[in-house]
């Protein structure tokens, strides 16, 4: 690859609520929609540069997902936080740490690693390497740290009774790409952190208030105090078909759809 065309791609991998859409026994307008919009695997995303392949989140559509966007490369997953949602793909890993050929570094908050150690007991036992399953690298994130040509930034936003971590993705000081998911609030000092960023990926579950997401006015508000060039609204119900939803959006602001790709140039 030549290094002046050098970019970042992001796919969001899914960008449905835990639940996902259509949800099982439904039988609502979006349930049965046949735009392929409306169809949303659990959130989750993949973000790479020709020096780093990442994976944020490891949803129970993990395997599909892999699958649709023909993912045989993953350098290190990042982890948002331990609600089932994003973690019981975990398992699915086995075949990105068999392709790689050795164990796949994991970065996230102790509370969410302690989690992710306790259910998946079996991929952290130094004692028992067994071939073909998953060998994970656990990294305990407090700080900015940098992957490949990344320098991603922790963005810890409360989410009911947990916090999750958002990330900041920059390259040379740019501000590419925020991914706030699972989140009620964006704290001031994330605002700060974030403000300016050239494109934000923000919760908005459905337009009725919920006690750990954002609505959809409350992820365009914090879109608005952020002041992101161009935002996406992801980890959505079925609520509203994705046709629907983008028509009552502001400018700037639209909804993320499962295979969505998007490019960063990085210089
Ligand atoms: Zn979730
Ligand atoms: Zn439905
Ligand atoms: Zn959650």
């Amino acid at each position: 690859m030549l290094m002046h065309m050098s970019k970042m791609t992001t796919i969001v991998l899914g960008s449905g609520t835990s639940q996902g859409v259509p949800m099982i026994g439904c039988r609502c307008a979006v349930c049965q929609s046949t735009d392929p919009r409306d169809k949303r695997t659990r959130s989750s995303l993949y973000v790479a540069t020709p020096h780093v392949r990442l994976l944020v989140d490891t949803t129970p559509d993990l395997r599909q997902q892999s699958l649709r966007e023909g993912l045989d490369h993953i350098d290190a997953v990042l982890f948002t936080h331990a609600h089932a949602d994003h973690i019981m793909g975990f398992d699915d890993l086995r075949r990105f740490c068999e392709m790689k050929g050795g164990p796949l570094p994991i970065y996230g908050s102790e509370p969410t690693l302690a989690q992710i150690e306790r259910v998946f007991f079996y991929a952290f036992n130094p004692g028992k390497k067994v071939p073909g399953y998953v060998h994970a690298l656990p990294h305990r994130v407090t700080s900015p740290f940098q992957l490949g040509e990344l320098e991603i930034a922790p963005l810890p936003v409360p989410h009911g009774s947990v916090f999750t971590l958002g990330f900041l993705f920059s390259h040379g000081g740019r501000k590419l790409l925020a991914y706030l998911n699972d989140c009620a609030a964006v704290p001031d000092p994330i605002r700060d952190t974030v403000a300016g960023v050239e494109t934000l990926i923000i919760d908005g579950l459905r337009d009725m208030p919920h006690p750990t997401h954002l609505t959809v006015t409350g992820a365009v508000e914090a879109a608005r105090a952020i002041g992101a060039r161009q935002t996406f609204i992801t980890h959505l119900t079925h609520e509203k078909n994705h046709a629907d939803r983008e028509r009552d959006l502001p400018s700037g602001v639209r909804a993320a759809y499962d295979g969505m790709k998007l490019d960063f140039e990085l210089g």
